[in-house]
């Protein structure tokens, strides 16, 4: 059999780095390779190329510089924004609000707090996966410290109201943590309206380097030192940078926002019309998440009778790389607390594929995936137990 074309549709895990981005990086590995710390030329012109990165990505959210602090990824920017919050205001409050489906680098980190004696309000979503921010301002107490909503879902792409959020939490006085890990370079943020205090950020999934993540923290937030050594971002987090992965980062946010409009649109049109053509191929299919409120390269999808595991082997083999929303890839057989979250029961959280288009996602591959999806599904519905006998026949009718 002739090696199916790979088609990568799994960028919601992670991106390519683009071309323009790896051309930025390549000579600060080797004849650009100084340490912003030294005084002589060589540092200083790494020096000043990190300075320019920082404003690149001050600019791409309306920020000033001196609010944003270049990390190792989201996750750890996550951490430290949580952690640090929880530490420097424990004597002030121990209660933290949260929502049932963040990503594990919020998730865990909250659970960890809990495990040390913070109080943590799981807050639930509805079936599209929105937080209502009502329920955020009710679950506000005396002892709060600190809001953890992400601005948009990396499994389901739904994008939370985190303007609303921000508004309630500024007006309580609470601190505001959003994760923009997946909604950055895909949706505008403008830290002078959202009124958030410590946003996340990640290289990765927006086509900069794997490694690198930045946290924005609003003028006047203190947060203990992470990492305690150099003076490097402004004495809070000590470690010689990472220049190349930096500046990368740097280059990829900008290109990112500058090219939003068009990208957006484009995925977007292109994501609808997969979501259409899948719905009215196979039966028994359930969209997962906001249907408009949503990241443009979101898809994720529920097949009734099936498991999301021999749906992504079969996809893997004719060449289509995908995720399952489900956490069983990673070895646990739970399904996604996502899944979960938006009241889907276990059986139908279990049968979930997530296709994350990318800007290099073309139009003929996904039309393509569509047939041979539909030839999977109604192959492994053949196979299941679930499936009711009497529908058999008509589904295959329609697929083979
Ligand atoms: C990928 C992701 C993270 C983690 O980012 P890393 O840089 O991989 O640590 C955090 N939050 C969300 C929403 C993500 O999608």
């Amino acid at each position: 059999m002739q090696k199916p074309k790979r088609v990568y549709l799994d960028h919601a895990a992670t991106t390519p780095v683009r071309k323009e981005v790896l051309d930025v990086m390549l000579p600060l590995f080797s004849e650009q390779f100084g340490n912003p710390s030294s005084f002589y030329q060589t540092g200083q012109e790494a020096q000043r190329l990190l300075t320019q990165a920082r404003q690149t990505v001050a600019d791409c959210i309306h920020a000033d510089p001196r609010e944003i602090f270049f990390t190792s990824c989201g996750t750890e920017s996550d951490n430290w924004a949580i952690k640090g919050t929880a530490e420097a205001l424990k004597k002030k409050g121990r209660h933290i609000i949260t929502s049932q489906i963040e990503h594990h680098a919020v998730l865990h980190t909250c659970q960890t707090l809990e495990k040390q004696g913070f109080d943590v309000t799981w807050l639930p979503v509805d079936t599209n996966g929105l937080v209502d921010p009502e329920a955020v301002r009710q679950a506000i107490r005396p002892d709060t410290i600190l809001v953890s909503i992400m601005m948009a879902n990396n499994e389901i792409g739904t994008i939370e109201p985190v303007e609303t959020i921000g508004s309630i939490c500024r007006e309580q006085k609470i601190l505001f943590h959003t994760d923009a890990v997946q909604a950055a370079g895909s949706v505008p943020i403008d830290v002078r309206t959202l009124g958030a205090d410590m946003i996340s950020f990640s290289a990765h999934k927006l086509y900069g380097p794997k490694g690198v993540g930045a946290l924005y923290v609003r003028k006047g937030v203190r947060l203990p030192n992470l990492l305690d050594g150099g003076a490097q971002e402004n004495n809070r987090r000590g470690g010689t940078e990472n220049v190349a992965g930096i500046v990368g980062f740097a280059h990829a946010f900008k290109l990112a926002v500058s090219e939003m409009p068009v990208t957006s649109q484009r995925l977007t049109m292109m994501r609808n019309d997969f979501i259409k053509s899948v719905m009215a191929a196979i039966p028994d299919t359930r969209l997962n998440g906001h249907p408009v409120q949503r990241l443009p390269n979101n898809v994720n999808f529920s097949f009734k009778y099936i498991e999301g595991e021999s749906i992504l082997l079969m996809l893997d083999h004719f060449g289509y790389e995908c995720s399952s929303g489900s956490a069983c890839t990673s070895g646990s057989l739970d399904p996604s607390h996502v899944l979960l979250g938006i009241g889907l029961p276990h059986e139908i959280a279990h049968g979930s594929l997530r296709v994350t288009l990318g800007r290099e996602t073309e139009a003929e591959d996904l039309s393509r995936m569509v047939g041979d999806l539909s030839k999977i599904v109604a192959r492994l519905r053949e196979l299941s137990p679930l499936y009711p006998a009497d529908r058999q026949q008509t589904d295959l009718n329609q697929h083979v």
